[in-house]
């Protein structure tokens, strides 16, 4: 069976309909082989308008049904998702090129956030705040927002729509979802399966979960619509720079979560097994092609030829090849611009100093796939593409003496999302988590950058974008907050004892 036929297969099992996804305008293929597995219909910019319309007016109808009950319908999704993980997962290693432990990895977070979704919708609290004045009752309470606009990157094709769908829908939101236009067959097979769990649920509004297959012109058109009170939108940061400004000036909320440039740092005291399985998932895992890989490393001078010797050795001999047919634990990249862009920084490190291991194509006899062993590159220094997010599997290695010093080197980059440090000295480590440690949204002690769980809230500073997704109290941005103060008294005292009385 080919590939294509496979895709087929598992979109007809998850419920897409054939129409979906042959005689489109726009071929998605799989990064494995590099082939045309189905041509999808993309949507103009007037359609998503009236598709986001639609979306509005279901809105307005789900903010009145009880939070608990919103949740059922997240309850349901979780379910539908169980039911499917071993489909769904398949499809996503045949669409962004995942590993197939990875692919189950991604549907298995989704459904962990439907589980935590389930759970806040009998959560979203709102204080009660002392008053000033007698009489008087002051509280806050959460309402719906509106249509959330979400924007996804290939690399986590579903995962990312799970973790803003599923809270949205408990905040009572409706959602707009514009998937990468690298992935469109997994972000079909998304809908599909909430549509299935709606209609399970019974009286879901039309219109509550919308897709908007499409370039970056529809993303453009969800991020301009007025009714669209959320994006939260996933990619690069070069995206986040034409997102941000462009939701801000219509006073839109943004939760922006872009590219990264994570480090680790090795300390003397660090167990460097530990180090070593924790440094080769993280930079070599998921090819390179998580916002959260592991791209900078810094070694204490003591320790640093005994572990880059174990480094050098892991990378010679990781296993890199076809995910569906292979036990690989390095797949493909996304696509050629992938391989150019991981060439090309290469080539900058070799003329700022650097000694290159590992990096070239690996050919697997398809012209159009686009396979490379991981690069572990040892500079002399943070110069050059070091300070840059490059997306594919390049990780390089700097020594260092002394730890002020590398605390200040960690944090001399622009993105800060992920980071950790490995070491045995808690001086170190709580000073690594403290005010003046690292400055990222994520700060690890003897874990890696990347694997970030549910439970807690997702994302980072910087050129990251400083939003947040997921767990702890994410939901909050997915909400609007209102104070509401209640006066019981017969008296109407003004707050900070101003007098205005009127015969
Ligand atoms: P990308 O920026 O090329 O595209 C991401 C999405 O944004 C796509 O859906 C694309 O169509 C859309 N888009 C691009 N320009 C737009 C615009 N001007 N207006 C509206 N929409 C626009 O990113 P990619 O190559 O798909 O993904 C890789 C990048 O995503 C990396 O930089 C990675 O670090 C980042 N990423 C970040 C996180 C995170 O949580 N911080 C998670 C995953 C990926």
């Amino acid at each position: 069976m080919t590939i294509a036929q496979e895709t087929a297969e598992l979109l007809t099992s998850l419920g897409v309909s054939k129409e979906s996804f042959t005689g489109g305008d726009l071929p998605a293929k799989s990064p494995i082989t590099g082939e045309k597995i189905a041509d999808v219909r993309s949507v103009s910019p007037a359609e998503a308008g009236r598709i986001i319309e639609q979306a509005d007016a279901a809105f307005r109808a789900w903010r009145l049904v009880p939070a608990p009950r919103r949740g059922e319908l997240v309850r349901l999704l979780g379910e539908e998702l169980r039911a499917h993980k071993a489909e769904l997962g398949r499809l996503v290693s045949i669409e962004a090129g995942k590993i197939p432990s990875e692919g189950l990895g991604e549907v298995q977070e989704m459904i962990d956030i439907c589980d935590f979704a389930v759970g806040l919708s009998r959560q979203l609290y709102g204080l009660t705040i002392a008053t000033e004045r007698p009489g008087h009752r002051m509280m806050e309470t959460w309402h719906p927002l509106g249509v959330v606009g979400v924007i996804s990157a290939f690399n986590f094709p579903v995962a990312v729509w799970s973790w803003n769908a599923a809270l949205a829908l408990v905040c009572g939101n409706a959602i707009v979802w514009k998937p990468s236009e690298k992935t469109p067959l997994t972000a079909l097979a998304c809908n599909a399966i909430l549509k299935r769990a709606m209609a399970r649920f019974g009286d879901a509004p039309e219109g509550l979960a919308q897709l908007l297959i499409g370039d970056r012109a529809v993303g453009e058109a969800l991020v301009d619509h007025p009714k669209v009170a959320l994006v939260s939108a996933t990619g690069s940061t070069r995206m986040g720079r034409d997102v941000g400004p462009r939701l801000a000036k219509r006073f839109a909320r943004a939760i922006l979560e872009l590219g990264g440039n994570n480090a680790g740092i090795v300390c003397p005291s660090a167990d460097l097994d530990m180090a070593l399985r924790a440094i080769a998932f993280g930079a070599m895992g998921t090819a390179g092609q998580r916002c959260t890989t592991l791209r900078r490393l810094f070694v204490h001078e003591s320790i640093y030829d005994a572990l880059v010797q174990r480094l050098r050795k892991a990378y010679e001999s990781v296993s890199v090849g076809n995910p569906l047919t292979t036990n690989a634990l390095v797949g493909p990249l996304i696509d050629e611009a992938a391989f150019r862009g991981m060439e090309k920084a290469i080539e900058r490190a070799r003329a700022e100093g650097g000694k290159v291991t590992g990096g070239s194509r690996i050919d697997t006899g398809d012209a159009a796939a686009f396979y490379v062993r991981p690069a572990l590159v040892e500079m002399p220094d943070q110069t050059g593409p070091v300070t840059e997010e490059t997306f594919a599997p390049i990780l390089y290695v700097m020594k260092y003496s002394d730890f002020d010093e590398v605390l200040a080197k960690h944090n001399a980059v622009g993105a800060g999302l992920s980071s950790s440090i490995f070491t045995l000295d808690m001086r170190e480590a709580e000073r690594f988590l403290s005010a003046d440690g690292s400055d990222c949204g994520i700060a690890n002690v003897n874990i890696g950058t990347s694997g970030a769980e549910i439970g807690g809230a997702f994302g980072g500073e910087k050129e990251t974008g400083g939003g947040r997704e997921s767990g702890s109290d994410a939901w909050k941005a997915y909400m609007r907050r209102a104070t509401n103060t209640v006066n019981y008294s017969k008296a109407l005292p003004l707050a900070q004892g101003v007098s205005f009385d009127i015969d």
